[in-house]
């Protein structure tokens, strides 16, 4: 931490062509300095700040008395992914933003106090927890993100025998496709699913519910209940035209391609990834901000995000926003993509954009981009990628006789996640569509207690 208090980092030029995590976080010296100034409050609005419901004064107090591994178990009451969460929670529009000194803009950094007790248990290899005795009824979870993991966690733990299903060859959903290693180093997803198979869950990858087995299937070989945490994962495009030209990529592809397949070790790994010089994102959630800060360590050195409101409607988290500024990302605000041009080749050659001004807020409350007529712009680029946002995939959801879905597409749950046939349970993103990681962790342990109560 340097003396202005912001966490340090790794330099600049390592940043800008590594995938080393960026953000160093705390070290204990800086955890108990930062734990000291928790006021206990009487009412601790930060627990409720937590979709979670974390009980944040308390593991912040056992710190405060160097009790590490009881203040993580305090934490994982709660929250099933504390090292993840510790990072990519959106913390300063939850926990610290409810924190009684956010008023003096100065809350605690309470994501890096989690961060910190969790880390401690990944790098000191703790003991795994050895697996129960099963009660011998079968449930399926499907979809192995951070709903899947939590619900596959909690049923594990309250003794049933459980079966994770991936479609993919990895386990953990967009933390392992999307979220990118300088954000969320992959070793802390491992960890959780070697944690997984120590409470006895058995993994299953490659397995596309829907395809390579249907429901009926798994009723057939004695599943009882199932969890649907397939996530929201078929992107969204900006039906422009051009929008079919090579180099324009969907985010999801493009981040899977890195990631997931490791497109930034090629060679060594064999998925080519192509990122250009000239890098068009649009949109400005973290999935945006993930993609342009890819596109820069793969070498590209003008990107711009694209995005047709202002800095303050942004979605992404503010300290990521912050790393790209650092990073060298541009921005073209209050701006709309018109249509994409292309060289002699079928390449992308660049965009045609229009300027908006804000008008009435939408149903999102944020008020809408109003284009300027005559105000149209180009832009070179050679490479695009459309970051505004996912929907449903109908692939497993479709088949299933008497699942209701609402307007938008995505499963309708009961207070305790259960859908509209009986022995099926969901949460996540596919029941929100895509909203945070914490957000998915908490209905997903609704989600396991309701089932196992169901199958008592
Ligand atoms: P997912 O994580 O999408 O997992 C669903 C899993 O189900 C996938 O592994 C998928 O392969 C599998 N699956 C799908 N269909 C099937 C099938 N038929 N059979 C078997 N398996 C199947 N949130 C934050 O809080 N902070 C962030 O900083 C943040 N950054 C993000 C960055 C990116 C690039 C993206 C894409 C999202 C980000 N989010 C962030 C959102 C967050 O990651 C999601 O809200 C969260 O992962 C949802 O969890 P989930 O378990 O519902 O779904
Ligand atoms: Fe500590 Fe802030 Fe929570 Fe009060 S609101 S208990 S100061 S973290």
């Amino acid at each position: 931490m340097n003396e202005r208090g912001e966490i340090s980092k790794i330099n600049l030029q390592e940043r800008l062509t590594t995938f080393k995590e960026v953000s160093r976080g705390f070290n204990a010296a800086e955890c108990l300095k930062e734990a000291a100034r928790c006021l206990q409050c009487t009412k601790a609005p930060c627990s409720k700040g937590c979709p979670a419901g974390i009980d944040v004064k308390e593991f912040i107090r056992l710190i405060k008395e160097k009790k590490y591994t009881e203040s993580l178990a305090k934490i994982r009451e709660a929250n099933s992914l504390p090292a993840v969460c510790g990072r990519v929670c959106p913390q300063e529009e939850q926990c610290q933003a409810a924190c009684v000194l956010a008023k003096r803009l100065d809350p605690i950094q309470i994501g890096y106090l989690e961060r910190f007790v969790a880390d401690i248990e990944i790098e000191s290899h703790a003991l795994l927890p050895q697996a129960k005795a099963v009660s011998g009824k079968k449930v399926a979870v499907i979809g192995s993100g951070p709903a899947g993991l939590t619900c596959a966690a909690d049923l594990a733990k309250s003794g049933l025998e459980v079966y994770l299903f991936e479609a993919l060859h990895k386990p953990g959903g967009v933390l392992v496709y999307g979220i990118p290693e300088f954000r969320l180093p992959k070793k802390i997803v491992d960890h959780e699913v070697k944690y997984l198979q120590s409470l006895g869950v058995n993994v299953e990858r490659n397995a596309v519910i829907g395809r390579t087995y249907t429901l009926d299937d798994l009723r057939q070989k004695g599943f009882k209940a199932f969890f649907v945490g397939v996530g929201a994962g078929l992107p969204q495009f900006l039906n422009v035209p051009g929008e079919n030209l090579n180099g324009v990529y969907s985010a999801n592809e493009f981040l899977t391609r890195i990631n997931l397949m490791k497109g930034y070790c090629f060679p060594e790994y064999d998925t080519p990834v192509k990122a250009g010089k000239r890098v068009g994102v649009f949109g400005a959630g973290n999935v945006a901000f993930d993609s342009a800060r890819c596109a820069l360590r793969l070498g590209a050195r003008d990107i711009f995000i694209i995005y047709r409101r202002t800095l303050d409607e942004m979605p992404a988290r503010h300290e990521e926003i912050e790393n790209a500024r650092e990073e060298g990302i541009k921005f073209h605000l209050l701006s709309s993509p018109k249509e994409i041009y292309s060289d002699n080749n079928g390449s992308v050659k660049g965009v045609i954009c229009i300027k908006n001004e804000l008008g009435r807020p939408d149903s999102s409350g944020r008020r809408s981009p109003v284009p300027i007529a005559g105000s149209e712009f180009g832009i070179e680029l050679d490479t695009i990628v459309v970051a505004i946002g996912t929907n449903a995939n109908p692939l497993l959801i479709s088949q299933i006789t008497g699942l209701k879905l609402n307007k938008r597409g995505y499963i309708e749950v009961n207070d305790e996640m259960q859908t509209s046939v009986e022995d099926i349970f969901a949460a996540g993103d596919i029941v929100s569509g895509s909203a945070t990681v914490i957000s998915a962790i908490a209905q997903a342990r609704l989600a396991a207690k309701a089932i196992a109560k169901y199958l008592k």
